[in-house]
This record gives structure tokens, C-alpha cells and sequence, in this order.
């Protein structure tokens, strides 16, 4: 379906955010993604997987994009301006739903970069705070501007809130492994009392499910409840 753009903020070189228009038949649950593009009668341009930032019960639909230099849809999607109209796509999808993580106890949602846009919609469905006795977030990015888009957002929910970068001094320096092995995070948890999220690069989303695994969480999906889910958020 095609939809309106009703807001645009740009960030920094590399990130944007942008809102359109909901109809009032889309349907989705916070943490899912859907594809996005642009109709061109000039060129086809490929639709691509995004997580949806907005909540279940909001009425416009919000992304959050990366823009990549040369990237067949983002080259031109960081162009769009209020007015304009972009595709979104009607079968939202994704693993990092409430309905595949047991619930209770602590979540930790963990990201790096763009993979804070699904736990954005989680967070504004009021359904997640009635899940679990308590919500972390940690967000890790390279840069502090590169948080700009959230970080009031998430600083005002009911949550605990760590947020790092790695290519910048701020209060807290390091990839999400280092704040780990240092336990300024997940200290003490156990697959019985902690379930987690994860989503961020290949590499990360990897390393994450390794640790988890070993260490006796179980993987859930769409045909069974586990205690850590995991989607990453780009293909490279
Ligand atoms: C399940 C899923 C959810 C996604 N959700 C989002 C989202 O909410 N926001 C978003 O910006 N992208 C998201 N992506 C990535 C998105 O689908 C596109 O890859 C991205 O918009 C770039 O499109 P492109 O055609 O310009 O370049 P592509 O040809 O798709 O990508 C070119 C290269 O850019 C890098 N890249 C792509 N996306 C990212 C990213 N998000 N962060 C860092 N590097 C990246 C990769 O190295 C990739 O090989 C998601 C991908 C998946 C699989």
C-alpha cells in the first residue's frame, strides 16, 4: 500500500527517521518489520525489511533508516520530504514479539545501531511493561548523535537505560560484550529469571546467541516460546 509521509528529522550523515500516515486496516505487533520502498516509473527500486518504530495502537506508522552511500533504496528513501508517498508493505512479520519470549521476570533488550527500532514499538505497547517486572535497554552505537532520535524517548519510559558508543567518549564506552564482561549488565542472570532480545549486525547478533546458548538460554520462534529471541537488523 502506498502512504503518506507525515514527518521527516534527519540525524546525522547516516540516519533519519520518518512517519506516515496509518490505515486504519494495517495491523501489526510491536517488534515486527515490514518492507518499505518507493515506486519509480522510472527505475525499479528494490523494497527492503524494516522495523516498525511506532506502536500497535499509534496512529501513524514511524521508521527509523540508515542512509547508505549508494544503497539502491536508501540513496534515494533519505530524500523523501512531508507529502510524499512511500510503499509499506501489509504482511509485518519478525521473531522479536512478545508471543515468542516466555514472559516474566527481567527483559533485556539489546542492540546496536538500528536494531533499537523494534524494541521503540515495543516499548510505546504498553503490553510489554505488563509482562515483565522489569525492562533494560542497551542500546550501543558508534556515535553519541546517532542516539539523538531516542534516547529522551527511552530515558522517559518506565526502564532501565544503558547506553553506549564506541567510536566516541560518553558516559558509557564499549560494545555491549565488554559491558557484560565487566557485569554492568546482566549481572547474576539466569534463563529463569531474565529473557532477552536481541538485535543488531550479523556479527553481534552471533556472538550474542553464542553466549546465550551457552550459558543455557533457549532460542524461541514463532512455534515455541524461548527464553532469548533474536532478528538482526540488516542483511550484509
Ligand atoms: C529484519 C530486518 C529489519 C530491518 N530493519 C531496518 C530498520 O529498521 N532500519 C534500517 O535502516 N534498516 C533496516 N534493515 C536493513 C534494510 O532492510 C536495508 O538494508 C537498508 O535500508 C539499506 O537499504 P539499501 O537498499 O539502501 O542498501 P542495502 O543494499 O540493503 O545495504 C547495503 C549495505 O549497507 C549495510 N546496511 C544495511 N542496512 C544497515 C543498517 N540498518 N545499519 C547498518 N548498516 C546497514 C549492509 O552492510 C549492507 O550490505 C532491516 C533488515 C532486516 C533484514
Amino acid at each position: 500500500m502506498l502512504v503518506k509521509v507525515t514527518e521527516v528529522e534527519h540525524y546525522t550523515e547516516r540516519l533519519f527517521r520518518f512517519r506516515t500516515e496509518r490505515p486504519a486496516t494495517f495491523r501489526f505487533s510491536a517488534g515486527e518489520f515490514t518492507m518499505v520502498g518507493i515506486e519509480n516509473a522510472e527505475s525499479v527500486i528494490p523494497k527492503r525489511a524494516y522495523s516498525i518504530t511506532s506502536g500497535p495502537y499509534d496512529n501513524f506508522l514511524e521508521f527509523l533508516s540508515i542512509k547508505v552511500q549508494g544503497g539502491p533504496l536508501t540513496s534515494i528513501l533519505q530524500n523523501i520530504k512531508i507529502g510524499d508517498e512511500v510503499f509499506v508493505g501489509d504482511k509485518p512479520t519478525g521473531t522479536l514479539t512478545l508471543a515468542n519470549l516466555e514472559l516474566g521476570g527481567n527483559l533485556w533488550l539489546l542492540a546496536t545501531g538500528t536494531g533499537i527500532a523494534p524494541y521503540i514499538s515495543l516499548l510505546r505497547d504498553p503490553e510489554l511493561f505488563n509482562s515483565f517486572d522489569n525492562v533494560n535497554i542497551v542500546w550501543t552505537t558508534r556515535l553519541i548523535a546517532e542516539q539523538t532520535c531516542f534516547k529522551e524517548f527511552i530515558a522517559s519510559t518506565a526502564s532501565n537505560f544503558y547506553c553506549s558508543t564506541t567510536r566516541e567518549s560518553s558516559e558509557l564506552e564499549g560494545r555491549v560484550q565488554l559491558l557484560i564482561e565487566k557485569k554492568m549488565i546482566l549481572k547474576d542472570a539466569s534463563p529463569k529469571t531474565d529473557k532477552i532480545m536481541i538485535c543488531g549486525s550479523i556479527d553481534f547478533n552471533n556472538e550474542m546467541k553464542m553466549y546465550f546458548n551457552n550459558k543455557g538460554w533457549q532460542e524461541g520462534s514463532t512455534k515455541i516460546a524461548g527464553t532469548f529471541v533474536q532478528e538482526r537488523a540488516f542483511v550484509s
